[in-house]
């Protein structure tokens, strides 16, 4: 999928994975490498690939869409319940997040969801998911 390609150097002057991925979500961009050797998707952000070992890799756009792998729900004491749950991204990797915008009770394994950004106070921007609606 050559139209998911990322020239990194559009949105950044930073090399080191980390800081890339942020500044890339920064800019409502939720990116993930591609080796450039064997070809597998890899997240988060590293500088080798951890299949074969390779440092060469071409950064990627998601589309922002996947599935529900599995949901939790933590209820801080005196604050709202809320869903962490792991995202299998249609692209090929599996990204920790928070699910929100429907009841906590209303998150399900399978469930298709959608990426949206929030900005976080001193740390910048953070991937979210809601639900799809079929
Ligand atoms: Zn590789």
């Amino acid at each position: 999928m050559p139209s998911a390609v990322l020239n990194v150097a559009d949105f950044t002057d930073e090399i080191h994975p980390e800081p890339v991925y942020q500044a890339l979500l920064d800019k409502g961009v939720l990116a993930y490498q591609r080796c450039d050797v064997s070809n597998d998707v890899f997240f988060p952000p590293r500088w080798l690939c951890p299949v074969c070992g390779s440092d060469t890799y071409t950064w990627e756009r998601s589309a922002g869409e996947g599935t529900v792998y599995s949901a939790t729900t933590l209820s801080p004491r005196n604050k709202e319940p809320y869903v962490v749950g792991l995202i299998d991204v249609d692209e090929g990797f599996r990204l920790m997040s928070n699910v929100v915008g429907l009841p906590v009770e209303d998150v399900t394994i399978g469930m298709r969801v959608s990426v949206q950004f929030k900005d976080v106070e001193d740390r910048g921007a953070i991937p979210q998911f809601v639900k799809v609606d079929a």
